[in-house]
C-alpha cells in the first residue's frame, strides 16, 4: 500500500511550508520559506519541483507565501488558494513574481482531487485577507493543517475532529505572552479571535475532543518570544493525562521546528 508521508519543512512566523504526498505524488501546505530550503528538503527526499502537484495557501501573510512567486511562475507549480487570498498574495511586497499561469482558485467547502488526494478548504478566523486550514483525505485517513486559527471556529473544530492526523497551531504561552517585551497592542493582536491559537488553547480542544480516531498531532507556529516547545508539550501533555489520555500510547504528540525539518513520518 502507498503510504502517507507528512514533513514540516519549517514552522513559524519566520515560514511555514508543509509536506504531504505518497510516493508518485506531492503537495505543499503553504511556501513561505525560501525557495532554495524547498528544493533541498525536496531533494534530500529524492524528489523535484515536479513532484508537487500544488501548494495550498493558507493566507496571503509573507511567512506563508514568500516562495509562491518563485514556486508557480518558474517551476510551474500551480499556486492554490481562494479568490481573496490570491488578491492578498497580489498585492503582497513578500512575493516577487506576481502569479499569472500558476493562480489556480479554489472555494471553501468544496472538495478538489489531485491524484489519489482530496483536499478541502475550510473558513479560519485570522487578521489576512482571508484565511482557510486543509483537509487532506487519503485513503480513508484524514489529515487536517489549522494554523494561524484565532480561535477554533466551528469550521475549524469540524474538521479538527474527523482528523487522524492534524497540524494545530500552539502559538504562544498565555504566561510568557503577557509578561513578555511585546507591546501592548501586539499582545492584543496575539491574543484576539482573529490572532493566533494559544497553547491552552490546542490543548483544552484535544483533551475534550480526543477520539480513538486521532493519531498524530503536530503542534506548529511556536512562538520564538512567547512560547518554547517544552512549554507547548507539557500544556498539552497536562490536559491530556487530566483525561486520562497518554501521549506515547493514546496518540503521539510533536512539536515542529521553526528553522529546520522535522522527519519524515510514513503512516
Ligand atoms: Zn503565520
Ligand atoms: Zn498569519
Amino acid at each position: 500500500m502507498d503510504r502517507l508521508r507528512f514533513q514540516s519543512f519549517g514552522s513559524g512566523s519566520s515560514g511555514n511550508c508543509y509536506f504531504i504526498g505518497n510516493a508518485s505524488c506531492g503537495l505543499l501546505i503553504d511556501a513561505g520559506i525560501g525557495v532554495r530550503n524547498i528544493r533541498k528538503y525536496l531533494r534530500n527526499m529524492g524528489l523535484d519541483f515536479q513532484f508537487i502537484h500544488g501548494v495550498f495557501v493558507t493566507h496571503d501573510h509573507a511567512d506563508h507565501i514568500k516562495a509562491v512567486g518563485t514556486m508557480g511562475e518558474k517551476h510551474h507549480v500551480p499556486i492554490y488558494s481562494t479568490r481573496k487570498v490570491h488578491e492578498g498574495i497580489d498585492r503582497s511586497y513578500a512575493v516577487t513574481e506576481k502569479l499569472i499561469t500558476s493562480k489556480k482558485f479554489i472555494e471553501k467547502d468544496e472538495t478538489l482531487q489531485i491524484g489519489d488526494f482530496k483536499i478541502t478548504a475550510f473558513h479560519v478566523s485570522h487578521d489576512a485577507t482571508d484565511c482557510v486550514g486543509y483537509t487532506i483525505e487519503y485513503q480513508e485517513k484524514r489529515f487536517t493543517f489549522a494554523t494561524d486559527v484565532g480561535y477554533i471556529n466551528p469550521e475549524v473544530a469540524q474538521h479538527l475532529e474527523q482528523a487522524d492526523y492534524m497540524v494545530l497551531e500552539a502559538n504562544y504561552d498565555v504566561k510568557m505572552l503577557a509578561e513578555g517585551q511585546y507591546p501592548y497592542h501586539l499582545k492584543n493582536r496575539i491574543t484576539a479571535k482573529t490572532g493566533h491559537l494559544s497553547n491552552i488553547e490546542a490543548a483544552a480542544f484535544l483533551a475534550e475532543k480526543y477520539s480513538d480516531k486521532l493519531q498524530h498531532v503536530f503542534l506548529c507556529h511556536l512562538s520564538r518570544e512567547n512560547n518554547s516547545p517544552e512549554i507547548a508539550f507539557e500544556t498539552v501533555n497536562n490536559h491530556l493525562a487530566e483525561k486520562k489520555i497518554e501521549i506515547g500510547k493514546d496518540l503521539e504528540v510533536v512539536t515542529l521546528e521553526r528553522f529546520s525539518p522535522s522527519k519524515m513520518y510514513i503512516f
